[in-house]
């Protein structure tokens, strides 16, 4: 190990933090080892008795004999050199087991500050390749458009409706991120909300694309009122709904039920379409993932936002959203909520 390497290993955090600790424990062990001894050969040197108190009957002109108090000097100079044995083995051992104990704590604190780093990093990188992606479009086009001697009124207007759909794609993605960044922010509060009129507000949105596919939604979902929040919580049905209709194939039948489940009301979103990997079905509630059908087929634009969203509203609103789903036969998405208090009757 060179030096370059020996001095970054120790000016990471976790050695520094760790440092610290170790400084803290050190300077109260020696601290107190200080005092500890100092009281002690106090007391040891007192222990030693004034000339007065040595003189024995036979002593000559009254004066003691010297043997005595060397002695009596010689055991407490043992005491002090035992004490300050002890003392500095006490210290060694504090600092062995207090470097153990100082690395540990540090790298047990650190570890999820590092973790939401690293999130955080990763965010960051994601959301600046997805937002490069769209502005190589725009300043391709516009470059090859440059070069051009003349341009057409035909290609003109090709070119603009290029750059509008870039621009869209970008509008979509800085929503899509805004959206996340609140939910995770500002959080919901939650109140008593109507599941059918939650429904029937979704359902509405979504309408003109299921009807495009020829995809019919059974709703079934009985007069119920969860704890949540009315605007989120469309939201969350839209993206699933969406997904939904997008991964399904044409002329299939996208079910919506509902039922108690102890305090709860689980929320079942069916569809019959393409279904979902095992490989990606832990990962697709995370931001920017996508399924590689969905990343490969560029018709299903979006860019792995929607169930990160979903998720993070849910969240906020104490309940859970779940997946299971087979390739080729479809997915089915479960949302549980709390009952609210003030209940219709399921
Ligand atoms: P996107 O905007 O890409 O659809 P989402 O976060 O909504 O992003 O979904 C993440 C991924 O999960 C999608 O890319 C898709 O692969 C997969 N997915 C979500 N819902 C379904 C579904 N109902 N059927 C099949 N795949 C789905």
């Amino acid at each position: 190990m060179n030096t370059t390497e020996l001095k970054r290993l120790f000016n990471t955090p976790t050695t520094r933090l760790a440092a610290t600790y170790l400084l803290i424990i050190m300077a109260m062990s020696i601290g107190f080892s200080i005092v500890f001894y100092k009281t002690s050969a106090q007391q040891l040197h007192r222990q030693v008795p004034p000339d007065a108190l040595l003189v024995r009957p036979q002593d000559d002109q009254h004066k003691p004999d010297p043997a005595i108090r060397q002695f009596l000097e010689l055991r407490a100079e043992e005491g002090r050199d035992v004490l300050r044995t002890r003392l500095i083995a006490i210290n060694i051992g504090a600092l062995l087991l207090g470097g153990g104990l100082s690395w540990w704590l540090a790298r047990r604190n650190l570890r999820p500050i590092e973790a939401a780093m690293e999130a955080q990093s990763r965010f960051v990188s994601d959301a600046s390749h997805e937002l490069r992606t769209p502005l190589t479009a725009i300043q391709t086009m516009n470059e090859v458009t440059l070069r051009k001697p003349r341009l057409s009124l035909a290609e003109a207007k090709e070119v603009i409706s290029h750059n509008t759909e870039e621009a869209l794609k970008l509008k979509s993605l800085s929503d899509g991120l805004l959206n996340l960044a609140r939910q995770e922010e500002i959080g919901v509060s939650a109140r008593p909300v109507s599941l059918p009129d939650v429904m029937t507000e979704a359902i509405n949105q979504v309408l003109p694309n299921a009807v495009a596919k020829g995809i019919s939604i059974d709703e079934q979902v009985p007069k119920v009122s969860v704890l949540a929040s009315h605007f989120p919580l469309v939201q969350v049905v839209v993206i699933i709904l969406d997904n939904a209709i997008k991964y399904s194939r044409k002329g299939s039948t996208i079910v919506v039920t509902a039922e108690r489940h102890g305090r709860y009301i689980r929320l079942h979103i069916i569809d019959q379409g393409d279904g979902i990997s095992e490989a990606d079905l832990p990962h697709i509630f995370e931001r920017f993932y996508r399924a590689d059908s969905a990343r490969s087929n560029s018709q299903r634009d979006g860019y792995g936002l929607g169930l990160a969203i979903a998720h993070a509203i849910i969240r906020q609103m104490h309940g859970t959203i779940g997946v299971t789903s087979k390739i080729g036969k479809g997915s089915h998405f479960v949302i549980a909520l709390p009952i609210a208090k003030t209940q219709d009757s399921l």
